[in-house]
């Protein structure tokens, strides 16, 4: 194995470099562009313990416990993952790391699959870490072991930030053999790990000591280089994946390309801006390091020539050099001919998924919808348009309560509708749930509706907590509808909704009843789950073109014109439909039909 050289994602060679330094604790909650961190690991090291934990805060607590027993431990997220995560880093951050820690937030500049664009360049930093940007597989591989290194070094967790391009991106990486790194056992020491005061006082001024020891040695780790180019002018200050991008240029400049984004070797560059006349920073998102660099009395410019949003491609970075006057005319973009733009593809509910047929009952219902975060935020998007908020994981249950108070007060009370999927349910939907406990009365209508598909589908099937009704090989197995009646909730049924008639009289119902109710609507997710039964087909005799089936939006239907026929009819292409039978439910003449005959 060892000086093999393979094709790899960064998030592979994340994984990678974990197995290589010896990781032993893996935790994380899936959330895209990070996701296939752990799904790596799961796959390929089996040495590795790893879990996709019920949220972020619990990953990381899982990974910090094995890092106090002197193992070397990894917590992987999407950048608002660490969100949720804050309240135990901020805390772990003051205590002296026992076994290597490295957390790694995948951001996600444009938003490519997130509800925001966050730099957690800046949560680093507000969290007292070191914090690393790779620029393409091998690093993200090689990064990932200087991570826990510095980590047990300087005794502090350490950020791996990477971002979505980089994520999904493959590049060479040569691998090396497992170097094996057992746990030490945890070792109490109540001025460390309790982080209570008079403990915490010291603890701060310790981090600091940290971040400037790590600052003086950063350009010694072999991780920053100057690159020398022609020109004494401007030296060019990037990180990350933009400087691959600013390479693509071909400019024969100076260029500092940091490894290590905070704390930033600021001694070092001090000396060399005395060298040149203008230090410029290209990075993507916020002006993290030139800000660094200003407050510190170093003078550069950066994001008055470049975006403050999405990425930054090689034609951007080279607009922005244009507009510093780096240089007169363009070099790249004016050598691109050729028209890139590709049409727009909305996203689609899969076909047989389970949702259209709830979000089909929801539109019919008129009522306003609170979403939430997974896959069924595409009911928020054309043509289904049926959710009326989505903000964030779990926050939908606290808004239709607040919603609900509101409108009360101001006489405006009318029913209002939530949706949760399970996974985001557990994940910190719970907590709000609990919350309905207090202060309802009567006049709050209220339904939640759980979608319970038994996965995390968004970020491609993991498992929830709820999985075990379907996946055999699953060992977490919590009822729905036990564990709500536990917590104290009386109104709770449970529906399937693909037989349609009794789901839609029971939403419906529920909507209509005082006070609040949950509707529990359970079927696997059709991908997740390989779901495919004989397909349907519509008769286009028997078809009066009511369009009611095409407005479930399920992918494999659409108006057709048949032979000999003059109206365009429903038809249903079966190489995409997997029989779940919900558009022949809403076909009022019985025009769509099993393929071997039975109809559900
Ligand atoms: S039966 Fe109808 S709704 Fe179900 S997958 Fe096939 S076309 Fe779609
Ligand atoms: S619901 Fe039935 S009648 Fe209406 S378009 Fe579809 S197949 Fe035709």
């Amino acid at each position: 194995m060892e000086g093999k050289k393979v094709l790899m994602t960064g998030n592979q060679a994340i994984a990678r470099g974990f197995y290589e330094a010896g990781g032993l604790v893996a935790a994380s909650y899936p959330g895209s562009p990070a996701v296939e961190i752990l799904e790596s690991i799961k796959r390929e090291y089996r040495q590795i313990y790893s879990e996709f934990s019920v949220n972020e805060k619990v990953a990381l607590e899982v990974a910090m416990g094995a890092s106090f027993a002197g193992a070397r431990a990894l917590a992987s997220m999407k950048h608002v993952g660490v969100n949720i995560a804050m309240d135990p880093l901020m805390t772990f951050t003051q205590t002296k790391t026992a076994g290597g820690f490295v957390l790694v937030s995948g951001d996600d500049p444009g938003m490519a699959s997130s509800q925001n664009e966050q730099d957690n360049r800046i949560i680093g930093k507000f969290a007292n870490m070191a914090v690393l940007d790779p620029c393409d597989s091998q690093e993200a591989k090689d990064f990932t072991k200087i991570s826990l290194e510095l980590s047990e070094t300087y005794g502090m967790p350490v950020m791996l930030r990477i971002t979505s391009r980089l994520c999904h991106s493959r590049g060479i990486v040569e691998l090396l053999d497992r170097e094996e790194k057992p746990a030490e056992g945890f070792k109490p020491d109540k001025t460390n790990f309790n982080m209570i005061p008079p403990n915490t006082f010291k603890k701060q001024f310790e981090m600091k000591e940290r971040l400037e020891s790590l600052s003086k040695a950063a350009m010694d780790l072999g991780i920053n280089r100057l690159e020398k180019g022609n020109g004494s002018e401007v030296l060019i200050i990037t990180s990350g994946l933009v400087y691959n991008n600013l390479m693509e240029l071909n400019l024969d400049m100076p260029v500092l390309k940091l490894g290590l984004v905070y704390p930033l070797p600021l001694d070092a560059i001090r000396s060399l801006a005395s060298d040149y006349r203008r230090l410029i920073v290209i990075e993507e998102m916020s002006p993290f390091i030139e800000n660094e660099l200003k407050i510190n009395g170093i003078e550069c410019e950066g994001k008055s020539y470049f975006s403050f949003t999405g990425e930054l491609g090689i034609e951007e970075i080279e607009a922005g050099l244009l507009r510093a006057g780096i240089f007169e005319e363009s070099r790249y973009s004016g050598k691109m001919g050729e028209d890139k733009s590709v049409p727009p593809r909305l996203p689609l509910f899969c076909a047989g998924c389970p949702h259209r047929p709830v979000f089909d009952i929801l539109k019919k219902s008129g009522r306003k919808v609170v979403g939430d975060i997974g896959c069924y935020s595409l009911a928020g998007i054309f043509p289904i348009e049926v959710l009326d908020t989505i903000i964030s994981m779990g926050s939908s249950l606290g808004i239709i309560k607040g919603m609900a108070k509101a409108m009360k007060l101001s006489g405006k009370s009318e029913p209002l509708v939530a949706v949760i999927g399970d996974s985001t349910f557990f994940h910190s939907g719970m907590t709000g749930m609990v919350n309905m406990l207090h202060q309802i009365d009567p006049e709050d209508n209220m339904t939640i509706v759980i979608l319970n598909n038994g996965t995390t589908a968004m970020t491609g099937g993991q498992h929830t907590a709820s999985s075990g009704s379907y996946a055999s090989e699953d060992d977490m197995h919590v009822d729905l509808e036990v564990l709500l009646r536990a917590m104290g909730f009386e109104n709770v049924r449970s529906v399937d909704q693909f037989k349609y008639k009794e789901a839609k009289e029971a939403i419906d119902e529920e909507i209509k009843r005082p006070g609040l109710s949950i509707v529990i609507a359970t079927r696997p997710c059709a991908l997740r789950f390989k779901i495919r039964e004989p397909h349907f087909y519509v008769d286009p005799n028997v078809c009066i073109a009511c369009r009611n089936c095409i407005r479930t939006n399920c992918p494999p239907l659409r108006m057709k014109k048949y032979e000999g026929i003059e109206k365009l009819k429903s038809s249903i292409n079966p190489e995409m439909c997997v029989g779940c039978s919900v558009c022949s439910q809403v076909c009022p003449v019985g025009a769509i039909k099993r393929a071997d005959g039975e109809v559900e």
